[in-house]
């Protein structure tokens, strides 16, 4: 490994599915569903592959129908325009948004300043683009960002902030009086923001805001999402980036390089769930918000601090009340002890010791799986 990937090894996601998968244990680790989206978009796929749509190389930026399909999604949830075919670009998930960002947007040396715990693929895109990146620490048990401490962390070197809203690990959903707080300093000191939000749909208090739907912020924002959340079909790897028509072409050269296109014949798919009606999305976050309250409530019977989440499909606990304090050490005798793989939130952070004691459950999992793992945790804790 060179010395930007130095310390990125093996995933945290990889490490612990193939623990689950050496022990049998229930996985609360990785965040995927045990049950998939609806019948008839898997139907959709395999329509489109049957029929020949989207078997050789779809057109660079996305198919239309699919370009089509985001702008009309942004615009009936959020009321934002865009131009589907110069302000929208389809990417392989939004992993690949998000380094194809990193990548066109950042030089060397460009500071990025990030919410920590962070999503791990973020650390490794900018150390990638050779940039630095400098954490804000959300801080049990609230999570919330120290807004203050935001403005004293821009230098001249800052190029960009990284949001992620809904956030993984901690469930934090930005507030509007944080977002504006955030556009304002964005706008002040002219910086671009590249917001995640793979988990807009997945909100149980509170709503998304897209920070682009702010004054003065859609010339600077880069927002991604993506359909494996909010389909259930996080396999699919259909991402998109919606911004400028500058912006959108600027992350497309990198995305050019990147992969060319992605997966035709989801792209078709992807475009029809997007379309699905209302119901869907509502019926959606009634059934995780069931799956959220059982692991909620069981985790805390078990004994866990429990940080409830306002959106995304995970938890984080806390193990102190158990006498540990070692997430990772925790995480790694769980499926012995308790039949049950969960993650350590300290490989989310640069400094480990502000998550040590933290680790995250996922709740994307039919309920008899939930009620099993919190059987297990009760047993063996
Ligand atoms: N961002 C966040 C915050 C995530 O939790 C994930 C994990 N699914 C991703 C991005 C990646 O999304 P995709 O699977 O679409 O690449
Ligand atoms: N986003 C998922 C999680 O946080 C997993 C993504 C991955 O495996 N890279 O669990």
């Amino acid at each position: 490994l060179n010395r930007r990937l130095a310390g990125l090894g093996t995933t945290i996601f990889a490490e612990m599915s193939a623990l689950a998968t050496a022990t049998g244990a229930i996985n609360l680790g990785q965040g995927f569903p045990d049950t998939d989206g609806p019948a008839e978009i898997a139907e959709a796929a395999a329509r489109a592959i049957r029929e020949g749509r989207g078997n050789q190389y779809p057109p660079g930026p996305g198919i239309p129908e699919l370009r089509t399909a985001i702008a009309e999604h942004q615009q009936r949830f959020y009321g934002l325009g865009y131009d589907p075919d110069t302000e929208v670009l389809v990417t392989a998930g939004a992993t690949e948004a998000i380094a194809a960002a990193m990548l066109a947007l950042l030089e060397p040396g460009d500071e990025v300043i990030a919410f920590e715990p962070f999503y791990d693929s973020y650390a490794a895109c900018i150390a990638m683009a050779g940039a630095t990146r400098v954490p804000l620490t959300l801080r049990a048990p609230d999570f919330r960002p120290d807004l203050d401490l935001l403005r004293s962390l821009v230098t001249p070197r800052t190029r960009l902030l990284l949001l992620n809203t809904p956030h993984n690990p901690t469930g934090t959903v930005l507030t509007p009086d944080e977002l504006t707080a955030i556009a304002e300093l964005a706008v002040e000191r002219d910086l671009l923001v590249v917001t995640d939000e793979v988990y807009e749909h997945l909100v149980f208090s509170g709503a998304h805001h897209p920070i682009a739907a702010l004054p003065g912020m859609r010339e600077r924002t880069v927002s991604i999402s993506s359909a494996g959340k909010t389909f259930s079909f996080t396999g699919w790897k259909v991402g998109w980036v919606t911004a400028t028509p500058e912006l959108v072409s600027t992350v497309r050269t990198a995305k050019q390089y990147l992969t060319y296109v992605s997966a035709g014949p989801f792209q078709y798919a992807v475009a029809e769930a997007l379309r699905l009606p209302d119901a869907y999305y509502a019926d959606f976050r009634t059934d995780l918000l069931r799956k959220r309250d059982l692991l909620d409530a069981g985790l805390r019977s078990a004994g866990f601090e429990v940080y409830e989440p306002q959106g995304t499909y995970f938890i984080t606990t806390d193990i102190t009340p158990f006498g540990e304090k070692d997430g990772y050490a925790f995480c790694r005798a769980l499926p012995a002890r308790c039949g049950v793989v969960a993650v350590p939130n300290s490989v989310f952070y640069d400094d480990p010791d502000a998550g040590r004691s933290q680790v995250r459950f996922t709740f994307c999992k039919r309920l008899d799986v939930i009620s099993a793992a919190v059987e297990g945790l009760t047993a063996g804790l």
